[in-house]
């Protein structure tokens, strides 16, 4: 499985917007986006206009990085938007919550999507009562999401989960905190996914 390897922050500084890629460093001052507000590289503080085509892809790269998908397969959340009723970019967004390494991460499992891909990547969740070690695996309305006994254990689960308390919780969602056990109550609407996306511009991109 092909994932992004290089520095988050860099992400976060090219698209100049916090996408909260490293946990809880991000909500500190040693995020890069609030030290050096200026895009990477040896050209980062040069001036530049940008076309339409470059706003586009802009977007779709920020939403990409965002829930770290790669190319080929947010091509493919694309495609399946499209052949959904529906407006396509509001589609793909539904689409991209309801991954289980995002749902991990909405119901404050982990401290961040990547972090949250990788315990499930090591099989430490199940989805109804089975184990589901697929991070792009796609939640339904009522399906119930819990750590495995013995993975609540682990020291960034107990990490996470003891800052669960202090956190808000997305209202599509449900969480019994005691059993550590969550559910997907509805398919979040676009205004309550709420991110600083304007995914019609997505939408443009690969409309062309
Ligand atoms: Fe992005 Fe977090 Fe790094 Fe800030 S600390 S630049 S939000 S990954």
């Amino acid at each position: 499985m092909a994932r992004y390897i290089g520095s988050e922050c860099r992400i976060c500084r090219r698209e100049n917007l916090k996408l909260f890629l490293k946990g809880e460093r991000c909500f500190t001052d040693k995020c890069a986006v609030e030290r050096r507000n200026y895009p990477p590289g040896q050209h980062g503080q040069a001036r530049t206009k940008i076309s339409d085509y470059g706003l586009q892809l802009r977007e779709k790269q920020k939403l990409r990085k965002m829930y770290g998908i790669l190319e080929r397969q947010f091509r493919g959340y694309f495609s399946m938007a499209e052949s959904q009723k529906g407006v396509t970019g509001e589609n793909l967004l539904k689409l991209l919550e309801r991954r289980l390494d995002n749902i991990v991460y909405r119901l404050g499992f982990a401290s961040s999507r990547g972090q949250a891909r990788q315990l499930v990547t090591h099989g430490h969740f199940r989805v109804n009562g089975r184990r589901v070690n697929i991070p792009s695996y796609l939640i339904k309305v009522g399906d119930v999401v819990e750590i495995k006994e013995k993975s609540r254990e682990i020291p960034q689960v107990i990490e996470s989960v003891t800052r669960i308390e202090g956190k808000g919780l997305s209202p599509w969602l449900e969480l019994d905190r005691e059993k550590l056990r969550g559910r997907l109550i509805h398919i979040p609407t676009k205004e309550e996914i709420a991110l600083p996306i304007q995914e019609q511009l997505v939408v443009e991109l690969y409309s062309k």
